[in-house]
């Protein structure tokens, strides 16, 4: 089972690195088109060349320095988290530079804004959107409080590219999020129902089929039976041989299953050292053939990393029929037949009493 690949990037903490390249991508577009928007204002409000260097540098520079600074920092995350809250000072400086200009300063604060909801909520916005509002009116101060807000034709031809480009970016992001998360919900559900070591169905998982077999069993009045192993002595295996040695004798209880059933029978590990199944379809004495053959291979397993040990199971059989009520009752029934195998001497089979006519 692939888990590693379930658990990455499920979160921005979990993997900062691939936070650190969405918010690059994000920022060099959004900062790219959105210098172009402040360039129609300072243009037509005819800016000092230091005023175009650091538009320049904010624009198509920064981009660049936040990544390499986020990249290479020994928290990613918290460097990142730095590097968003310098982008919403500078957009506050920038709209205060033009000098309120409606359209462009419109456009960049919800880009800073979108861009902050987006990766920390509501409390990294408030805290971000004060700094920008502080950074506005300490620039405002500085250059005398200018207003000039009407947006004219240039500045809104301007403002195009950022308005076409950032919102369509943003769901892009939202969506490739969006189908991961559920990429990685159908992951886990596949990990929470299935045992980690034999790749078998778990029991919560496996205890839903057997209702669903019995239920189908009892309404089409076909034969189901169902298995219950258990491994006989299996502790002294374990104290003897080590428990990697242990584990590979549950791998091969669950590989002879699955030889030996069909993908139907839904053969599952319940824990420790028990197995199941429900086997759907086949008549009690062919069903029990079946089981018997089962118990007869892993009486003459080997294994090449211990070639002295032997070991044999126990299985106890439940068929359904009219006195199974439900799934925990066909349970307690094929329990009961496993402890009468273990009762009468381990390594064999036991079939629940007055199930097989004749
Ligand atoms: P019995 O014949 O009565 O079943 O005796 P037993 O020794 O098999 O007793 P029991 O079924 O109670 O023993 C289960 C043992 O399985 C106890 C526990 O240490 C071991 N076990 C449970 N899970 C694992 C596992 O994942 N790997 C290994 N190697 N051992 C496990
Ligand atoms: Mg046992």
């Amino acid at each position: 089972m692939k888990i590693g690949t379930a658990a990455s990037d499920h979160s921005a903490v979990s993997d900062p690195l691939r936070m650190v390249a969405r918010i690059h991508r994000m920022r060099t577009l959004g900062l790219g088109a959105g210098a172009i928007a402040v360039a129609g204002v300072l243009y037509e409000n005819g800016a000092s060349w230091p005023v175009w260097a650091l538009l320049f540098a904010n624009g198509f520079v920064w981009p660049v320095v936040a990544y390499f600074i986020a990249s290479r920092s020994a928290d990613p995350h918290r460097a990142e988290l730095r590097n968003l809250a310098f982008d919403s000072a500078a957009g506050g400086f920038w709209v205060a530079m033009m000098q309120f200009n409606v359209l462009p300063s419109a456009v960049i604060v919800v880009m800073l804004s979108a861009d902050k909801l987006g990766v920390g909520g509501w409390r990294l916005l408030r805290r971000t959107a004060t700094l920008q509002v502080v950074t506005c009116a300490v620039t405002a101060a500085l250059l005398g409080f200018p207003f000039k807000p009407e947006s004219s034709m240039f500045n809104i031809l301007l403002s195009l590219p950022f308005m076409f480009t950032y919102p369509l970016a943003i769901s892009a992001v939202a969506h490739a999020l969006s189908r991961k998360v559920v990429r990685q919900n159908r992951q886990l559900d596949q990990i929470n129902r299935t045992d980690g070591l034999t790749g078998l169905s778990n029991r919560a998982n496996w205890e839903e089929t057997a209702r669903h077999e019995l239920e189908r069993a009892l309404r089409t009045q076909r034969p189901a039976a169902l298995m219950m192993l258990d491994i006989d002595d299996f502790k002294r295996i374990n104290d003897q041989y080590g428990h990697p040695t242990g584990d590979a004798v549950l791998r091969r209880v669950a590989d002879t299953m699955r030889d030996n059933l069909r993908s139907i029978d839904t053969p599952a590990r319940f824990g420790g050292d028990e197995f199941g199944a429900v086997l759907v379809e086949l008549e009690p004495a062919d069903a029990v053939a079946l089981i018997e053959r089962i118990r007869r291979s892993l009486e003459s397993a080997r294994f090449d990393e211990a070639p002295g040990l032997r070991f044999t199971v126990s299985i106890g059989i439940a068929m359904a029929d009219a006195s199974v009520t439900d799934a925990g009752a066909w349970v307690r029934q094929a329990d009961a037949a496993l402890y009468r195998a273990k009762q009468a001497g381990r390594n064999r089979v036991q079939v629940q009493a007055a199930a097989i006519p004749g």
